[in-house]
């Protein structure tokens, strides 16, 4: 069985983390701001979690979803659950501008486009301030469990 990297490993750099989750930053090229929701346990479906443990989940998306609206205006967020390689709970949040490497598809998609390393640095310069509003926004959430 291969080994799951969200168990093995934090994936990314950690923003914020409770008991039960973490959000970080992915790091992925292209995409500053790219961030994931991930659930610490091996868990594969959001069926899978109680109720309120997968409100929790999505308050955390939309918390991600909110800081990076506030700190980068991107032209869209993508919120996506796949875990077909990785099945164990997580929830990439995305902001999307017109002019980034795949837009208007997925970030999985066809590469559209190469995108301009200033245009990158200039998105890259704000993670300092989305750092904050995510812990400003995450550290809203209701405590789960409570
Ligand atoms: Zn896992």
């Amino acid at each position: 069985m291969m080994e799951c990297p969200f168990c093995t490993g934090e994936s990314g750099d950690v923003v914020w983390r409770d008991p039960v989750l973490r959000v970080v930053l992915a790091n992925e090229n292209g995409y500053p701001g790219f961030a994931r929701v991930i659930w610490h346990a091996h868990v594969a479906e959001m069926s899978d979690l109680p109720a309120a443990a997968r409100e929790h989940v999505m308050r955390a998306v939309f918390a991600v979803e909110t800081a990076q609206r506030t700190v980068m205006s991107p032209h869209k967020i993508n919120v996506a659950s796949l875990g077909n390689m990785v099945p164990h709970v997580h929830w990439h949040v995305i902001p999307r501008y017109r002019d980034d490497v795949h837009f208007p598809g997925s970030v999985w998609s066809a590469p559209q486009r190469e995108v301009p390393a200033a245009v990158l640095a200039e998105r890259a310069a704000w993670t300092p301030a989305l750092r904050g509003a995510l812990v400003a926004e995450l550290n809203r959430l209701p405590a789960w469990p409570a």
